[in-house]
């Protein structure tokens, strides 16, 4: 894609914040990608306001953009405005004697609001220690791990509507959340910041849970890949696609199946290549398209499909392609 730079005179918009033809490559945890046709990082949520009503003006498709650990981005790259909240503030307020309120905007990294919630007593969120990403990425999938969830500790927020511009308050029952899932799918709406419900407790037992976070990271790093890599790569299955039990519930890990059919460390295309340490993770080895991934997932459905009648779908978002590249 070849971009020529506009002449942009937008008032509301400081000099450089719309960029034109950036690359996107060394914005995902992937490292593939083409370029953003515009790029843009809001600092304050009346630039993410102009952003908006520029792209709404100059109908401009639009694509919001944490620390990309959960995309993949086509090799034609994304003809439109890449936005990328640079809202870094975070706040904390009383609730009662047991709780207090943390206030964060979506741009903060999801490992640095941890670090700054044990180190200003309050625990929880280090149940998520380990996983990469924005607040806004990770309230958007509702970030989990084991049985935790993220839904369970946010009490309320700010969205922005993509077409007014609008930023509106709104509760947790807003967000309709679930596994892998919010209300922020549906693209009409934006995350600007989050607030989440947090326990205080004595420095001592914030140790504590300082101590559990490094354990958690130790024991993600012993299971799953840590870089050029976007995490899991399909979701797992819900109950009514499968039929296979243990244990007397469904089967639902994806990773099991593909693990059963031995692609593990082996399985490649090009430079993607599953993860010899977690079936479910696709790896860039270095030099890794897009294009390369895709053909690697396309076979990686194919083969569950072949094997067991279910379809693996997609967790990764897929930004950029002109038609659904998977099966
Ligand atoms: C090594 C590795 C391990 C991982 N482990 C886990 C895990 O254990 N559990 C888990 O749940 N996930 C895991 N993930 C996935 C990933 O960490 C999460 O999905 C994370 O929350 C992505 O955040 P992000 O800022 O990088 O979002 P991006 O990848 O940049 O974007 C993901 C989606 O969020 C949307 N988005 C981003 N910001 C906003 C906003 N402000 N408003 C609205 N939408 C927004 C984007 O438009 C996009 O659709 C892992 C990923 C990696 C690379």
């Amino acid at each position: 894609m070849a971009y020529s730079p506009l002449e942009l005179s937008l008032p509301t918009l400081r000099p450089n914040l719309l960029l034109p033809a950036v690359p996107l490559a060394d914005k995902n945890w992937f490292r593939t990608g083409g370029m953003a046709r515009y790029f843009a990082e809001p600092v304050q949520p009346d630039e993410f306001q102009a952003l908006l009503a520029y792209a709404g003006a100059q109908e401009l498709p639009i694509f919001i953009l944490g620390e990309g650990a959960n995309i993949l981005i086509s090799d034609e790259g994304f003809d439109g405005l890449v936005i990328r909240p640079q809202l870094k503030e975070i706040k904390r307020t009383y609730y009662d004697d047991t709780y207090d309120l943390v206030e964060t905007q979506a741009g903060v990294k999801f490992p640095d609001l941890i670090t700054w919630c044990l180190e200003n007593n309050l625990v929880g969120l280090e149940e998520f220690s380990g996983i990469p990403g924005t607040v806004g990425g990770s309230v958007f999938i509702n970030i989990h791990y084991f049985q935790f969830l993220l839904s369970q500790y946010l009490v309320s927020a700010q969205v922005i509507e993509k077409t007014t511009g609008i930023i509106k308050a709104v509760d947790a029952s807003w967000f309709n959340f679930g596994y892998n899932q919010s209300a922020l799918h549906d693209g009409s709406h934006y995350l600007i910041s989050a607030r989440f419900k947090l326990k205080k407790v004595t420095t001592g037992e914030a140790l504590y849970a300082k101590g559990r976070s490094t354990e958690i990271i130790r024991h993600r790093t012993s299971r799953y890949p840590t870089s050029h890599t976007c995490g899991s790569f399909f979701r797992n299955f819900h109950d009514n696609e499968v039929t296979l039990m243990s244990q007397g519930k469904k089967l639902i890990y994806v990773a099991y199946y593909l693990d059963k059919i031995g692609v593990k460390g082996t399985l490649s295309h090009g430079d993607a290549i599953v993860s010899y340490q977690h079936a479910n993770m696709i790896v860039n080895r270095g030099k890794a398209t897009t294009a390369d991934i895709i053909a690697l997932a396309r076979t990686m459905q194919q083969l569950v499909l072949d094997a067991y009648g279910i379809l693996p779908q997609a967790e990764c978002r897929l930004i950029g392609f002109k038609q659904h590249p998977l099966l």
